[in-house]
């Protein structure tokens, strides 16, 4: 699925040869495409637009048409858009011709993509308002943030990071090599990290992000330029897809582990597998280490360690990690 890179990539080639175009027709041939619009509807809105700007949120490629319209257009899975390909590809689901001769074609083999027209600059900010979290490279995307929105979460800061609603843009890949450059492991609970790692983890993702979009962004399924050319990021990839290569940082095999459904790639010696099970997990620990600080460690079997008194100790305990 196309992340912010590879939409960056695409907004950057069709802007300048699409702002300041005027779209003669539009032919919406998925009717999924606009649900729940008729196309029809959008197709009239469409005819006669001056394109005044083609942006960017998150994983949306924003056009600013003349008249307050904007057009939400998000490719999902498997949307490629094509500037004046000879002929339509199998799978055309939109044409919007333009003035000078110019044609833009939509291509969805598996039709999860979408275009929605909404009129006015405020229904596109609540749209995205909905929708999408703080977006990289803008003085928003705070470790500050990060910290406050990943407050108490349990999911794996892998999910949460993916999560468009908290960090807009940053999908599978980008998650991966994201996470791999901070040394923080997927499956670390989202609300656990430290202010030192997260201020870690939005570097690594805005430099992740960056290396993307230098590449012209990652086809390792359906990306494509707006020419039909390939992104070459999939060459420069750290450790995703490249489980039992030697891991960039230390020669040890990156591993595919699955996190929230995904297929995610770790170093287990880069990225410290994280003691799972909330706050209980750092008591044996505690209890284990505190005794043998104070004698010489075969003189504490481990059958006397619940006679260690639990109460006072393990909570007092409690409150100073709550507090961290
Ligand atoms: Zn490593």
């Amino acid at each position: 699925m196309p992340e912010l890179p590879e939409v960056e990539t695409i907004r950057r080639q069709l802007a300048p040869r699409l702002e300041g175009r005027t779209i003669v027709r539009a032919e919406i041939l998925d009717p999924r495409w606009t649900r729940p619009e008729p196309p029809a509807s959008v197709e009239a809105e469409l005819c006669g637009s001056g394109v005044e700007r083609v942006g960017r949120a998150g994983k949306y490629l924003v056009w600013s048409l003349s008249g307050e319209r904007y057009l939400l257009m998000h490719l999902r899975m498997t949307g490629v858009l094509l500037l004046d390909p000879l002929a339509d590809p199998p799978h055309t689901s939109v044409r919007l011709n333009l003035d000078a001769g110019h044609r833009l074609i939509y291509v969805d083999p598996r039709r999860f993509g979408t275009g929605h027209l909404v009129l006015g600059a405020r229904a596109r900010d609540a749209y995205f308002a909905a929708r999408i979290g703080a977006e990289p490279f803008t003085p928003e995307f705070t470790t500050e943030y990060l910290c406050r929105v990943a407050r108490g979460r349990t999911a794996p800061v892998k999910s949460f990071i993916t999560d468009q609603r908290r960090v807009a843009g940053v999908g599978n890949i980008y998650a991966d090599e994201a996470l791999f450059r901070a040394g923080i492991h997927p499956l670390r609970p989202a609300g656990r990290l430290s202010t030192v790692q997260w201020a870690r983890l939005r570097g690594a993702i805005e430099e992740a992000l960056r290396a993307g979009i230098e590449a012209k962004g990652a086809s390792i399924d359906d990306f494509r330029h707006i020419d039909g050319a390939r992104g070459s990021f999939q060459d420069r990839f750290l450790v995703h897809r490249r489980a039992g290569e030697p891991c960039p940082n230390c020669g040890r095999p990156v591993r595919k582990i699955v996190v929230g459904g995904r297929g995610t790639y770790v170093c287990g010696h880069c990225q410290r597998t994280p003691r799972l099970g909330g706050t209980s997990a750092r008591r044996p620990a505690t209890e284990a280490t505190k005794p043998q600080a104070a004698t010489p460690r075969r003189a504490v079997p481990p059958d006397r360690r619940p006679a260690v008194p639990r109460s006072p100790r393990a909570s007092g305990r409690r409150s100073r990690s709550g507090g961290r």
